[in-house]
């Protein structure tokens, strides 16, 4: 097991009617900006919700965050933010808020271009504080301190984290999930498929507590999966998704273990370039990391595949079913899981190999994911 340090300060509130609690968890003298999305809240009734928490409080208003969201847009957040004297941030809707809202309260204690502490995380220090009401289980930006965030002009999408970025709170009503388009139910089951397989697929230094942890939000994953694309109205059964996103991305499971991530680097050169959704990049890559990295996490994926799909025969024939039963647990719940079925060829390979050698990125836990590597991923996912 590596060394470690394990710090999450983020209160989780968690259940049916819980949003009534915020106002008593922000400072009485705070000057509140909420930011939320396109409108989901408007039409689900959260804003009404957490209007109504906050009725005596003084509250700026930020909308229309987007999906993956945009420097341009949160350039305007900052300036509205900055006018207003605003001195506290309550994100109310998915990663994309919540991501876009890390990044506007790291930038309100910075001086300089923001996109600055994209380029370069180490810059990023230092945050106003902030707070969450999640409406979409997927990212665990809830409780983490990390964000992407993508520029348009530069069709990039880039990842920072920032020690002081972590959610003061969070607010967990499942309820507020009744209203999701299943496309995102869809896309919050792969998303915490993979965040959990970043720090449990992986070799060298190993836990067994985590990789213990790390099967058991697999197998909750796989269990409800069918169910929640069936429906996403039982209350125990969102709830217990809703769950199992949190704890698969806020530190837990990461304690003592390496960290991949290649998959989710190669998932943002996607979304940037194509605009696929973060969770659909990542049904597309995984399985082909699996496969090009398979000598090397080869113990790894045996022990997936006898724990978390219950596969029997020689290692050789385990480790094979294990990319075979991913890729088809992900088309199962409607994804498609081939470049070539979202119209993307080679063009886009080159391009995106090209970019990781400019940057000089050698991925994955022991930096063995390098370009040339990234390219067969690719290729093998056509
Ligand atoms: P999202 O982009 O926040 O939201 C997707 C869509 O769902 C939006 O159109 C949103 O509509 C809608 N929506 C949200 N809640 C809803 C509800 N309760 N009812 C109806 N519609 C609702 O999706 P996400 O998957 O949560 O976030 C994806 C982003 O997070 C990506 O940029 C990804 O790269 C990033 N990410 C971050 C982390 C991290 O640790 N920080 C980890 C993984 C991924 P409205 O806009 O109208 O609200
Ligand atoms: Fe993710």
């Amino acid at each position: 097991m590596n060394n470690f340090t394990f710090r999450n300060p983020t209160k989780l509130i968690f259940g049916k009617g819980t949003i009534a609690q915020i106002a008593a968890e922000i400072p009485a003298e705070a000057k509140i900006m909420m930011t939320y999305g396109g409108g989901s809240i408007r039409r689900n009734g959260v804003y009404d919700q957490v209007k109504a928490a906050l009725k005596d409080r003084t509250v700026v208003e930020f909308g229309g965050i987007e999906p993956n969201p945009q420097y341009e847009t949160l350039v305007q957040a900052i300036g509205l933010a900055r006018e207003q004297g605003v001195d506290f941030l309550l994100a109310v809707g998915g990663g994309s808020v919540i991501d876009g809202t890390k990044f506007i309260a790291t930038a309100l204690k910075y001086e300089g271009d923001p996109w600055d502490f994209m380029v370069d995380p180490s810059k990023a220090t230092d945050a106003v504080p902030l707070a969450t009401v999640l409406t979409l289980p997927a990212t665990g930006s809830e409780m983490n301190n990390g964000a992407v965030v993508s520029r348009k002009e530069f069709n990039e999408k880039l990842a920072f984290h920032n020690p002081k970025g972590y959610p003061l709170f969070s607010v967990l009503d499942p309820e507020v999930c009744y209203s999701l388009p299943q496309r995102q139910i869809v896309n919050g089951i792969v998303d915490s498929f993979a965040h959990t397989l970043e720090q449990y697929l992986t070799f060298d230094t190993q836990s067994m507590v985590m990789d213990r942890w790390a099967e058991g939000l697999l197998l909750t994953l796989v269990e409800l999966g069918p169910k929640l694309v069936e429906r996403h109205d039982r209350y125990d059964e969102v709830a217990n998704f809703m769950l199992t996103a949190t704890m698969a991305l806020n530190g837990f499971i990461a304690m003592g273990v390496p960290q991949d991530w290649a998959t989710h680097m190669i998932g943002h050169e996607l979304t940037a370039l194509h605009g696929l959704d973060h969770g659909v990049t990542l049904a597309i890559v995984y399985p082909g990391m699996m496969k090009v990295m398979r000598r090397e996490k080869f113990d790894k994926l045996v022990q997936y595949a006898e724990r978390v799909w219950g596969v029997t025969g020689s290692p050789e024939q385990k480790a094979e079913a294990a990319i075979g039963k991913t890729d088809a647990f992900f088309r199962s719940l409607g994804v498609k899981t081939r470049l070539s079925e979202h119209g993307i060829g080679e063009q886009t390979v080159d391009f995106i190999v090209e970019r990781f050698r400019k940057r000089g990125w050698n991925l994955g836990e022991s930096g063995k994911v390098t370009p040339e590597r990234v390219a067969e991923i690719l290729h093998d996912r056509m």
